[in-house]
């Protein structure tokens, strides 16, 4: 069975085609600038060299029926019929408390997601164009929406609640959510097999670092804490986010500056940018800190510092910990970065052998052969835990 999986930002579309026989991409592509002067499709069959097409794409739907139209192409189309696709699965980033699980896409459904939408209002209702624009163009075509929120959902309420008066909570469904979930789920079971031991035995902290990153907290198979919130604002330092800050400085800013630019500022003129005035890429803060810049090299001590204070919080949340993984953009890229968070764990119980972190993007324990604590390299594949998910739910 060959399964689409979509990815449907505000601007841009990204796609996956699977073959669920044997779980193998067949072709891969984005849509950019949808709405927007210069928008593009680039299209991949895998194997061969990628083709732009330039084109007027106004909206999501134009973008789904270009993509389809890519993947029927005889020359780097994968599909000869539209009816191969058994299903569609998206990626879908806020389920609020409706959602704990991946569904099917039905009409309660919808209603359900675009209750949820105030509480992501630059990504959901995105998502929901992208749903509806499948379903204009594959009516009989089942869907399944996948939730970055949903793996978060086994949180106990004294991690999940802020303190803060109740009826936030209760009227306006202020909690901890987190993101990411997707990632932590398929790194966390990736873990325990590469271990070969049941996840029900083993406590995991995982590290997606990307521009976006959170930690979390893995206790027998479920998620007790995550560093990201109400928002993917707070936690760590980020590429452009803040992560975590005394909340009154957001009322001191905000006093300043108004409410709209506070979120500007927060959102994407902080983390490494802000402190390292450089860049919000941490190859180029990287860089910056081995040319001699201190404030790319205070960038780069304060996101690895933010780092390890939460994985010391989640040993403690946890009772212990017998594995963490690094997976994302930095997660998977960055030796420097691993061996700065880890530097000083071996309180833990961790214990390195930085001979074997040198290298990018692969499955690899970077720990010693005798550390208590394994540290695991881990590449993340979201799309895959999409695909599954669909394969599994659509019927
Ligand atoms: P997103 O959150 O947008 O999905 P990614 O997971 O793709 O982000 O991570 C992107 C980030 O990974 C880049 O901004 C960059 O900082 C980092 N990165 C990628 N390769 C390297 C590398 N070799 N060294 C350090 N950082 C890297």
């Amino acid at each position: 069975m060959k399964i689409l999986v979509i990815n449907c930002g505000s601007s841009s579309l990204k796609y996956q085609v699977f073959d669920m026989d044997n779980e193998s991409v067949l072709a891969k592509g984005l849509v950019e600038r949808i709405g927007i002067d210069g928008s593009r499709l680039k299209h991949t069959k895998i194997g061969m060299d990628a083709v732009v097409t330039e084109a007027a794409i106004p909206d999501h739907k134009v973008a789904v029926d270009l993509v389809l139209k890519s993947l029927l192409d005889a020359k780097v189309g994968v599909l000869k019929s539209l009816d191969e696709l058994g299903a569609v699965g998206h990626r879908v980033v806020h389920g609020g408390e409706e959602f704990a699980s991946s569904v099917k896409i039905t009409p309660a459904v919808m209603n359900a997601l675009k209750r949820c939408a105030p509480l992501a209002p630059l990504h959901n209702p995105a998502n929901i164009i992208g749903i509806e624009a499948i379903t204009a163009a594959l009516p009989s075509v089942p869907q399944v929406g996948v939730f970055d929120t949903a793996f978060h959902q086994t949180m106990p309420d004294y991690a999940f609640r802020y303190a803060v008066p109740e009826r936030y909570y209760k009227e306006d469904h202020v909690r901890r959510y987190g993101f990411h979930g997707t990632s932590h789920r398929f790194v966390s079971a990736r873990c325990a097999e590469i271990l070969g031991r049941p996840i029900e035995e083993l406590k995991i902290i995982t590290c997606h670092l990307g521009n976006g990153s959170s930690l979390a907290a893995v206790a027998h198979g479920k998620v007790v804490d995550t560093s990201m919130g109400f928002t993917p604002l707070p936690g760590v330092v980020m590429g452009t986010r803040c992560g975590d800050v005394d909340p009154s400085v957001v009322t001191f800013i905000a006093q300043r500056e108004g409410a709209e630019k506070t979120d500007t500022i927060l959102n994407k003129e902080s983390g490494l940018f802000g402190v390292s005035g450089v860049s919000a890429d941490l190859r180029d803060v990287e860089e910056g800190m081995n040319k001699g810049d201190a404030k790319c090299a205070l960038a780069y001590k304060m996101l690895t510092y933010s780092v390890k204070k939460y994985i010391g919080a989640y040993a403690a949340a946890m009772g212990g910990v017998d594995a963490i993984v690094f997976t994302a953009g930095i997660g998977e890229n960055s030796a420097t970065t691993r061996q700065m968070v880890t530097e000083g764990l071996e309180f833990l119980g961790v214990k390195m052998d930085y001979s074997k972190n040198n290298f990018r993007g692969e499955e690899r324990v970077i720990s010693a052969p005798d550390s208590k604590v394994k540290v695991i390299v881990i590449p993340t594949n979201e799309e895959l835990v999409i695909a599954r998910d669909t394969k599994k739910m659509a019927f």
